[in-house]
């Protein structure tokens, strides 16, 4: 990297408190493996909505936000960092990244669990005086740590369809992997936020009969848009799904979606990330029907991947630009945040900084 670059930022500093944008100039050269994307365009995730309010216990101050889109402005000249392909990332690059920073040495990277990593570091989810300032989207730059799963973007995918890849996409796209094969099987949805409607046309996608349950009726004609072949409210006990994919949290929607399915079924749950009541099983259903339950949380490189790949190939068929509202400033940010609590029929409020 040559010369100097001024990045802004905007520093979260608690629960309560305006966002305040702060500028840094960058005249360092970046450390080995490091790389330096310009912030193109960044979404407002539900678990950023979280921890603004308070839902979750967040490091901070902070640069908040993890699902952007972005063009590499700088690399190592010491060390060159790669990108998830082997090949070397250059300037001009456009790119989305993972979440997760894993170190691929500790016991759970060595068993192939690097999105749960003993050191594990997250994007939007550090404190500022760590060492590591420029670690959050909603920023004019972001500093790529070595560790990172680094995936350029095809350019035919728009900024605010791009945006959401390194959350919501590349985690339904680890949800479906966990579901296992999906042509001809009947799949249920619980939920139809970003990840619910991303589901929906994944494995429409990949020929499943996709049944999505929300309460929200706006949610549910969504859904249909983006491949169900059935939408409801809610649904009875009935034992007729192959798959269900939980990805909306509710303890009761996790209970419908392990008595929904029939001999041999899977549920897949990832919506449950926040203290919720227990839920009830019967595990003599377990055993007789053969099910399996699994869980899933952050994702894997190849799952970042097979995101981008569904996207690049698919985006068209299906409004995923619609989800995203028009770009605020990032001197806008709080309105931004407000507008993600305050319209939820919009399911992604953008950020262009
Ligand atoms: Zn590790
Ligand atoms: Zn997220």
């Amino acid at each position: 990297m040559t010369g100097s670059i001024t990045a802004r930022y905007a520093r979260w500093d608690g629960v309560g408190r305006p966002f305040c944008v702060a500028s840094t100039s960058l005249t360092e050269p970046l450390r080995p493996g490091h790389v330096l994307v310009a912030v193109d365009l960044a979404t407002v995730c539900g678990s950023d909505l979280h921890t603004v309010l308070g839902h979750r216990v967040s490091p901070c101050p902070s640069v908040l936000g993890h699902e952007q889109v972005g063009t590499v402005v700088g690399v190592s000249d010491e060390e060159p960092s790669l990108a998830v392909d082997g090949t070397p990332l250059a300037v001009g690059d456009r790119v989305v990244w993972s979440v997760t920073v894993s170190c691929g040495r500790c016991a759970l990277c060595e068993r192939g669990l690097r999105q749960k990593c003993r050191g594990l570091r997250k994007y939007g989810h550090e404190r500022i005086d760590d060492g590591w300032l420029l670690s959050g989207g909603f920023a004019t730059h972001c500093e790529l740590l070595p560790g990172t799963a680094i995936v350029r973007m095809p350019a035919q995918v728009p900024d605010a369809v791009a945006g959401p890849a390194s959350c919501a996409t590349a985690t339904v796209a680890c949800t479906l992997a966990a579901a296992g094969p999906l042509a001809g099987r009947r799949v249920l949805v619980s939920g139809a936020g970003m990840l619910g409607v991303t589901a929906t046309a994944m494995a429409a996608e990949a020929d499943a009969e996709v049944v999505v349950v929300d309460p929200d009726a706006r949610r549910r004609s969504l859904a249909r848009r983006f491949g169900a072949a059935e939408v409801a409210g809610s649904i009875g006990g009935t034992e007729s799904f192959d798959v269900a994919l939980e990805l909306s949290g509710s303890p009761d929607a996790v209970e419908t979606s392990v008595r929904a399915l029939r001999t041999g079924g899977r549920a897949v749950l990832a919506g449950s990330v926040s203290a919720g009541r227990p839920v009830a099983v019967d595990p003599e259903r377990i055993v007789r029907g053969l099910l399996t339950i699994a869980g899933v949380h952050n994702y894997r490189a190849q799952d970042l991947v097979a995101g981008v790949r569904f996207l690049a190939e698919h985006h068209g068929r299906y409004p995923f630009a619609e989800l995203v509202g028009r770009g605020h400033r990032l001197d806008r940010i709080d309105a931004a945040l407000a507008a993600a609590r305050s319209s939820p029929e919009v399911l992604r409020q953008a950020i262009t900084p």
